[in-house]
């Protein structure tokens, strides 16, 4: 459930997990290195980077454009597409489609779009089965956890965990002593799993608007099971997905899987254009396409949020966020964690449900820097921050404890006057050092600031004074 107090006790209780702390140091640390290594080139990583801006960018301008291109090209192949405006059109749909081929199981590649809808447990109330078949998902399927990570679903998780998890809840419940055994376990399930499964379901990374392709990037193997086996596919895909032509497509996988996962290029990498054709051995009889919207459009009407839908869901910005890292996914209760869920989330659920996440950021930069298509998500932050509270104050204002707000705001104008001036600032300074630890109970803020630290003091010369008179060195 999304709220203040309930992120605030996640949050403290991951800060105080040093497992959970230690599990995420070590995996946000193997990403960063993976992801230096394959981009050695600052110049061509800066090239890269603005064709990938400019892609999404040229997407997103035509997109109403693109979408009914996409709608009639994906048609004339044989693709039924469907539009759903919420979450709960989108699971309906998925269930009429099931309904209608009186299916009771499916096999699912990973897929975002389905963790918005939660489509598994919906699926599970209408009596079908919905297996996860990426294996972190599989995972985490078993041990009845959300995803901590949009690419890496389990890194909450060490080796040693997941070993537990193998023994206690997947069969034969053996106590694997490397990946590799438990890999083959759960390799052993999942086969006969997308052999008998009735329906496959699968996200899309990018479609093509100009010949109707659904691309999807994997490293299992388990996207082209789910997308060939069973004999219906259903598609499910976040409206901002489509791009213009083919050849927009290599720059962007590049830029995915370097940002990703430090590879240079994905294990597998699948391009539907059709359901199977006369004559081919293998592939589903029936495909569908489910459009979502689910506030995209809304995001889409303003110039600045819209960037938030140039995401290609590389993960690069949870990586490299000093929040994330230290907290991990589940604090903050969300599909989308990280920096990307801060700037979607309140959009998606709306500001009154989901706007304290905008808060939670030192507005560092990190995420900006490594994003591989330049989203501005620290303006996108500031700008939501605002916004909401603007809307809290439109509420707060006509309600009997207005006066709230009008202490706040004298409250920030004391604060600026003190911090604008160094005599009233070192006397405030002097003032919080020397008294701060008397503060009474009721002002813990205050109070905890000052049991560990002292107040900040002006410092008397600036570094590039130190520099050149004493000759301090920047290192
Ligand atoms: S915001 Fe950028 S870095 Fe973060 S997931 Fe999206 S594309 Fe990747």
């Amino acid at each position: 459930m999304l709220s203040t107090k309930q992120f605030k006790k996640d949050t403290f209780s991951a800060l105080n997990n040093p497992q959970l702390r230690g599990n995420f140091k070590r995996a946000m640390s193997g990403l960063m290195q993976k992801r230096i290594a394959v981009f050695p080139d600052d110049q061509e990583f800066h090239q890269l980077r603005e064709i990938g801006r400019s892609t999404r960018s040229n997407g997103l301008q035509k997109l109403p454009e693109l979408l009914q291109q996409l709608e009639s090209n994906c048609s004339k192949n044989g693709i039924q597409v469907f539009w759903a405006e919420t979450v709960d059109q989108a699971n309906q749909l998925v269930l009429e489609i099931a309904q209608h081929h009186n299916a009771k199981s499916m096999v699912k590649g990973k897929s975002m779009v389905s963790e918005e809808m939660e489509l598994n447990s919906f699926l599970e109330k209408h009596g079908i089965e919905a297996l996860e078949a990426d294996l972190g998902e599989y995972i985490i399927q078993s041990d009845h956890e959300l995803p901590s990570h949009i690419i890496m679903p389990a890194i909450h998780k060490n080796k040693e965990q997941i070993a537990q998890l193998f023994h206690q809840k997947i069969e034969p419940n053996v106590f694997a002593e490397s990946a590799e055994e438990m890999t083959a376990i759960a390799r052993k399930v999942l086969r006969s799993k997308f052999y008998n499964a009735d329906i496959g379901v699968s996200g899309v990374n990018f479609a093509v608007a100009e010949t109707g392709t659904l691309c999807l990037v994997e490293n299992e193997g388990n996207g082209r099971f789910c997308t060939t086996l069973p004999p219906v596919h259903i598609a499910l895909m976040g409206i901002e997905k489509v791009v213009e032509h083919l050849e927009d497509v290599p720059p962007l996988l590049s830029l995915l899987t370097r940002s990703a996962t430090g590879q240079a290029i994905t294990t597998y990498f699948n391009m539907i254009t059709s359901p199977r054709r006369e004559g081919e051995k293998d592939g589903p009889k029936n495909v569908y396409l489910i459009l979502l919207d689910n506030g995209r459009t809304q995001m889409y009407s303003d110039q600045l949020l819209r960037e938030t839908l140039m995401c290609i869901r590389c993960g690069a910005c949870m990586n490299h966020c000093p929040v994330y890292s230290r907290i991990g996914g589940h604090a903050y209760g969300t599909t989308y964690p990280g920096p990307i869920g801060k700037i979607l989330t309140p959009q998606m659920k709306g500001l009154h449900k989901a706007g304290y996440l905008a808060d939670a950021s030192s507005l560092c930069g990190a995420c900006v820097e490594v994003c591989p298509v330049k989203i501005p998500i620290t303006e996108i932050l500031l700008r939501l921050r605002q916004k909401n509270e603007q809307e809290k104050r439109k509420i707060s204002i006509l309600s009997p404890k207005s006066w709230k707000v009008r202490a706040i705001d004298l409250l920030w104008k004391g604060w600026k006057t003190v911090f604008a001036n160094p005599v009233l600032y070192r006397f405030n300074s002097l003032v919080i050092a020397k008294v701060g630890n008397y503060f009474p109970p009721w002002m813990p803020v205050l109070r905890n600031w000052t049991s560990v630290r002292s107040s900040p003091v002006f410092a008397k010369k600036n570094l590039h004074q130190l520099v050149r008179e004493e000759g301090l060195s920047y290192e």
